[in-house]
Formats: structure tokens, C-alpha cells, sequence
């Protein structure tokens, strides 16, 4: 079932959480127990991450060093169908434009579609880890509205090669990404907030943010994103802060602020299990004001901490 009709359908706030594929060669067994552990909360819909190919250098056996590019975390695809097959959950696979060519990404569709996933987040992805500006892949997209226009446009029947005529039409629902501090490479907040308005008109059919630890900016995201006509749902993202390394890596990673209260509470404890119970007090504080908005869902980035979500959860519940 699409991410609308979840919300359409929903009598409360619902919850859904973002998993990452494990690393090539670590087993999917982890993945599996951290998903067992977050279905207690009966979420409507899982996001997985997708991961593009970095550049790294291999030795070889002359001694001499080899470019190969390799995906870290590869398996989105397959990741989402055992979801579904396992959990009878929706999945919601991410797709990026950074490293793939137009056919790729109509490949994956294809894939998704033939796989019963009518959900996608489309995204443009971040700068290769050897680069410090996105560059797209020759044959793919500059932006995540390109990706969109894509999926639209398969939604059709449209596909690249143009003697394809109104066949097999997809039915993807499709969403996309929000910055309520703004996108770091945005010149400024108005520029991004029309940009998202470009993705939306397109055909984004509800918004996922980054995520943010100051209510008071979700809300006036919002605001703004209804000053400029965009009506579609926006669905918060959160985290919970469970060290203190992360004061200087969430800011420095996702380019959010961490609040200052937030900061001296961290700062002030001896553990990481102080940190975490922080953490976890100031999580479950976003969220029931968060639910007294009546916010359609709350989405988590789970990033290897289920527990830590799901003492959140019960508390809020
Ligand atoms: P875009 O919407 O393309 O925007 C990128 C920048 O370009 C913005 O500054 C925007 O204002 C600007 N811009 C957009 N259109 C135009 C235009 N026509 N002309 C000029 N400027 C323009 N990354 C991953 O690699 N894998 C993931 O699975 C993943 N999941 C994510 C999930 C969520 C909910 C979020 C919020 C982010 C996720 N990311 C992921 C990170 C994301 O790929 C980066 O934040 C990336 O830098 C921007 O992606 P976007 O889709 O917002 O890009």
C-alpha cells in the first residue's frame, strides 16, 4: 500500500523507521533481529536506504595501487521484498540519482514494480566520498525533480526508448526530501523551499524531512511550505542523540543543529548511558508534541539503535 493512503487511512499518528542494508560480507541475520525488534511497534512502513558505489584504491599483487569502485552496502532491492515477505509491511526503497544512469534507474523500477513495491523516496544523493561537489553520472540525473519526473513519467507508461508506447504503466507513490534548516548547498532557505516545490508539482506526493531536533523548525517548515502551496504531507524525521561524539558528527554529517540545552545535557553526562537516557527523555519529548500537532507520521532513523526507538515508542504509546 502507497505511503498516502497510510496517512489517508490512519486514525493517529503512525510510525514508520529508516534501516540501512548491512555492509557487503556482515550478515543479514543483524539486520533481521533489529527489524523483529522494531515490528513491535506495528509500523506502517519501512524506508531502506540506498548506497552508491565509492572509488577506493586496491593493492595489487605488483604492488602497484588499482581505482575500483565499490558498493558498501548494496541489497536495497532485496532488502525491501523480504520485508514485505517477512513482515507483511510495506517497504519503501530509497532511490538515488548519484551514480546511476537513467536506464539503471528505469532497471530498478522495473525491479520494483515486478516486485509488487509501489512506494519510492527519490533523492539525488550526496557527493562521491572523492568528491567535494555532486557530480551526476553522465548518462543520469542532476536532482532529485529529474529522478521524480523518472518515476512520473513510468507511472505513464513513458519509457526512455520512445517506440515503448503506453505499456505497463507503474504506480509508484512517490516522496521526497525536506530540509527544515535547509539543504546544505542551498543559497538560502527561500531557493530550497522552491526547489522542493519544483519536486512536489512534479508529482512528490508528501515530503520526508532531515532530521531535526528543534520542533520549532519542523513547524515553521511546515508553515513555509503551506505560504508556497505545497498541501502534500510532511512527514517529520527523527533521532535520538546517544553520545557525545555526535554533538560534533550529526551537525558535521547532516548539517542540522543540535539545541543548546540539548548540548549542555549531553555534555554534562559521564556515559554513553547517560547520554543515551538524554537522549531518549529529549526524543520522547519531540514526539508527544509532535503528536499533539497531529503530525501525520513519525519517522525514525533507527541507524542501529532499535532499542533505544523502542523504549521511545512505548513511552509515547
Ligand atoms: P535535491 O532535491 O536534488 O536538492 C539538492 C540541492 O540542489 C538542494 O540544495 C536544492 O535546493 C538544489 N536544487 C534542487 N533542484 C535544483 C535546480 N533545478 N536548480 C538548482 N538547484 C537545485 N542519501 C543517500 O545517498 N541515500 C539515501 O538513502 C538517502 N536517504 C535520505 C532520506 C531522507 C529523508 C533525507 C532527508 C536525505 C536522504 N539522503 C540519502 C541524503 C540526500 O541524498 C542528500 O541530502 C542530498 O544532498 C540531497 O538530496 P535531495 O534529494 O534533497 O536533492
Amino acid at each position: 500500500m502507497k505511503v498516502t493512503d497510510h496517512i489517508k487511512q490512519a486514525k493517529s499518528t503512525l510510525i514508520s523507521f529508516e534501516i540501512l542494508p548491512p555492509v557487503k560480507g556482515k550478515s543479514i541475520d543483524h539486520l533481521f533481529q533489529h527489524i523483529d525488534a522494531i515490528m513491535e511497534c506495528k509500523p506502517a512502513f519501512i524506508n531502506v536506504t540506498y548506497h552508491r558505489a565509492e572509488q577506493v584504491f586496491k593493492k595489487r599483487i605488483d604492488g602497484n595501487f588499482q581505482q575500483i569502485e565499490i558498493r558498501k552496502r548494496p541489497g536495497t532491492v532485496g532488502i525491501c521484498a523480504s520485508i514485505m515477505n517477512r513482515y507483511s509491511v510495506d517497504a519503501v526503497p530509497h532511490l538515488i540519482c548519484g551514480g546511476f544512469s537513467k536506464e539503471e534507474t528505469e532497471n530498478a523500477l522495473i525491479d520494483l514494480h515486478y516486485l509488487g513495491i509501489d512506494n519510492v523516496l527519490a533523492l539525488r544523493g550526496d557527493a562521491a566520498a572523492n568528491q567535494k561537489f555532486f557530480s551526476p553520472h553522465e548518462q543520469g540525473h542532476r536532482y532529485a525533480l529529474d529522478l521524480v519526473k523518472q518515476v512520473v513519467d513510468l507511472n505513464k507508461g513513458k519509457y526512455l526508448e520512445e517506440d515503448i508506447l503506453d505499456e505497463g504503466k507503474t504506480d509508484f507513490c512517490i516522496g521526497v526530501a525536506g530540509y527544515p534548516e535547509k539543504h546544505y548547498e542551498s543559497a538560502n532557505m527561500d531557493w530550497d523551499l522552491y526547489n522542493l516545490n519544483a519536486k512536489v508539482n512534479a508529482g512528490g506526493d508528501y515530503i520526508t524531512t532531515q532530521m531535526f531536533f528543534d520542533n520549532q523548525k519542523y513547524f515553521n517548515f511546515v508553515d513555509q511550505c503551506k505560504q508556497i502551496g505545497i498541501e502534500q504531507p510532511v512527514i517529520p524525521g527523527l533521532k535520538p542523540l546517544t553520545s557525545k561524539k555526535q554533538l560534533q558528527a550529526i551537525p558535521g554529517i547532516f548539517h542540522v543543529e543540535i539545541p543548546t540545552d540539548l548540548t549542555k545535557a549531553i555534555m554534562a553526562c559521564k556515559t554513553d548511558a547517560d547520554c543515551e537516557k538524554v537522549g531518549t527523555q529529549w526524543l520522547i519529548a519531540q514526539c508527544r508534541d509532535l503528536i499533539a500537532k497531529k503530525v501525520p507520521v513519525l519517522h525514525f532513523y533507527t541507524l542501529g539503535k532499535p532499542n533505544v526507538i523502542l523504549n521511545v515508542i512505548k513511552a509515547i504509546m
